[in-house]
């Protein structure tokens, strides 16, 4: 029988990403029900024949290029575990530049926030793990996507978020928020991108906008007026090569102070007003 360190190590070969040392891991831990650095603290673990095959299932998945957060059903995002399915995008570790941002802007208390197109529910959960005195509106219009945003939800015991079905503003009761968030749709059908790794595997609707990859976040632009407090912050995520083109849609649409900040890399990943 075959050991951990034995395992890891060949999966790597069989495997065959960047990243595989760290997919392997994932999955390992994830089928004994154990935290990724147990790996290290017991590399004489031999499997079992059914851990063994179980694995084996999962590492041919993986080849066949499906996301890592498929197979374990899980993803961290903030200081989180979130369930992931395919009805959604999987939350990447990008979007938290716009949550430390959001808590930046708006240090108050009490304050009421939205998050169009909440997906898996990162945000506005991350939001409610920081802000508890917050009261979060989490809208989606994909049905699957929106129960999972619920028993995500549940699971974590967020009472202060409220998870809504709407497309955008459309089915919203009229409100004001002091803070509206989104990690819209925004590359352009025609990106190479999306041919490559895990994105074939999560929906259309949740990564790709019209004209350009622009359209959606237009939409919620322009419509975020009529919900926005006068003082209130829009933050949307977008492309790298995006920041100018959402600042001139922003300005446009009547925002004031309106900037774009830059992840970790240098990109202009998040533009707010
Ligand atoms: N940043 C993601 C990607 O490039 C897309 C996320 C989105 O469209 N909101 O894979």
């Amino acid at each position: 029988m075959t050991s951990v360190k034995v395992n890891v190590a060949r999966s790597i070969e069989l495997v065959g990403s960047e990243s595989a040392r760290l997919d392997v891991e994932v999955l390992l831990a994830h089928i004994l029900g154990r935290e990724r650095t147990w790996l290290y603290t017991w590399p004489e673990y031999e499997l079992s024949v059914a851990e063994q095959s179980e694995f084996d299932a999962l590492l041919e998945r993986r080849k066949n290029g499906e996301p890592v957060a498929h197979l374990t059903g899980e993803r961290e995002f903030w200081s989180l575990t979130l369930k992931v399915d395919p009805s959604t995008l999987i939350p990447r570790p990008d979007t938290e530049l716009l949550v430390e941002v959001a808590l930046t802007l708006c240090p108050q208390e009490g304050l009421h926030a939205l998050d169009l197109g909440t997906g898996t529910g990162a945000i506005a959960f991350a939001l409610a793990s920081e802000k508890p005195s917050w009261h979060i509106v989490a809208a989606e219009k994909s049905k699957k996507a929106l129960a999972l945003a619920e028993e995500n939800r549940k699971r974590l015991g967020f009472t202060n978020v409220q998870v809504l079905e709407s497309d955008w503003f459309a089915q919203l009761p009229p409100q004001r928020f002091s803070l509206i968030v989104s990690n819209p749709p925004y590359i352009d059908a025609a990106d190479p991108h999306l041919s490559e790794g895990d994105v074939r595997f999560e929906p259309h609707t949740a990564l790709v906008a019209d004209r350009g990859g622009l359209a959606d976040i237009e939409q919620i632009a322009v419509q975020a007026g009529e919900y926005l407090e006068d003082s209130g912050w829009l933050l949307v995520e977008h492309g790298w090569q995006q920041a100018e083109s959402v600042r001139g849609i922003f300005t446009a649409a009547g925002y004031r102070a309106v900037e774009s900040r830059r992840d970790y890399s240098g990109w202009e990943r998040l533009t707010l007003g």
